[in-house]
């Protein structure tokens, strides 16, 4: 095989991986092509480093295309691996970018606005949270960094919920799943069951479900309703963002449920009848984390757990000198 096959595999009919590296952890995007008698669409773009743009031509050269072939561009979510080459992919194509609306904005206001309105926004709420001044200038810089790199979109189209969608000829039904992200789309090739699964669901990995300031205020309730409304449908097969197509979807639903169940018993432990900040009680559950990264996720992720049970009236949040910490009620079950 010629290292372009290697690139792209079938993996359901008429749907090609093309595997895009990223010059992060994950390592590797997959993003699909769909191609159907001359007709080509594709699923998610890629991080734009010259290697990911590489790869993506590689792909679509591989399978006998271009990206002047495109006539479609579809983006999960707003996360710049996904949503990162759009812009170049539709320069070269002229191929509309159809996402939901919400992907739309937050893509814009965290990554292409010249504006740092949100960013201060951001950083305001890691230190409201206790995070030190260091981790929190370091985890703003991220998203202003990014601003350098990615392109802002020509034409956008709109896609909303239960929308049918149609891509180089095949037919979707788009599902939103809000939670990893605001804007998060699925989509369901009704016919056969096939489901592109972005990062709402990955075979291996949880994807992070992180709390930020103008989003949505509950996304990890956001979370827990996107499995349940993706369990309520005939999946036989999910595509996934990162790692490999995976046929058990709805055993995954209900490892992703327990394991979140888990984290909030687990976080309600780490509470221990004190008031703390969201940022103590990450170092009480994850550790001491070695990377910026990571503390950034394990912030994000426990915060949006908090924020659940404070929903839920479990815990309060108190507010001291510009601070909050969170705490337990009494009795709360
Ligand atoms: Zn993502
Ligand atoms: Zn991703």
């Amino acid at each position: 095989m010629s290292p372009e096959q290697e690139l792209v595999s079938e993996v359901a009919a008429g749907i090609f991986l093309v595997r895009v590296p990223l010059p992060f952890a994950l390592k590797i995007i997959n993003c699909y092509v769909i191609r159907e008698a001359g007709r080509w669409a594709l699923v998610d773009c890629g991080y734009p480093t010259e290697e990911g743009v590489q790869a993506v031509r590689a792909g679509l050269r591989a399978l006998g295309g271009s990206p002047r072939d495109l006539e479609a561009i579809f983006v999960t979510h707003h996360h710049p691996d996904h949503i990162g080459l759009a812009g170049l992919l539709q320069e070269e194509s002229g191929a509309p970018v159809l996402l939901h609306a919400l992907t739309r904005r937050i893509a814009e206001t965290v990554m292409v606005t010249p504006d740092e309105r949100w960013h201060r926004a951001y950083a305001t709420m890691l230190r409201q949270h206790g995070v030190p001044e260091e981790e929190a200038t370091w985890s703003v810089d991220e998203f202003i960094n990014r601003r350098r790199i990615i392109r802002p979109l020509l034409e956008a189209r709109a896609v909303q919920d239960g929308e049918v969608v149609e891509l180089a000829g095949s037919t979707f039904r788009a599902v939103w799943t809000p939670g990893h992200a605001d804007g998060h789309l699925c989509l369901l090739r009704e016919s056969d069951g096939v489901l592109l699964s972005g990062d709402h669901l990955l075979p291996k990995i949880t994807p992070n479900v992180s709390l930020f300031p103008e989003f949505r205020p509950d996304p990890l309730r956001d979370f827990l309703a996107s499995l349940q409304k993706i369990a309520a449908l005939p999946v036989t097969l999910g595509l996934p963002s990162h790692g490999r197509p995976f046929p058990q979807v709805h055993e995954r639903i209900a490892a992703l449920q327990r394991h979140h169940d888990a984290r909030l018993a687990r976080i309600l432990e780490a509470l221990n009848g004190q008031a703390c900040t969201a940022s103590e009680v990450s170092r009480r559950v994850f550790g001491e984390l070695d990377s910026m990264d990571n503390r950034r996720f394990a912030v994000g992720e426990v915060l949006s757990h908090l924020e659940y049970l404070r929903a839920e009236g479990r815990v309060v949040r108190e507010s001291s000198q510009g601070v909050y910490r969170y705490r337990a009620v009494a009795g709360g079950a």
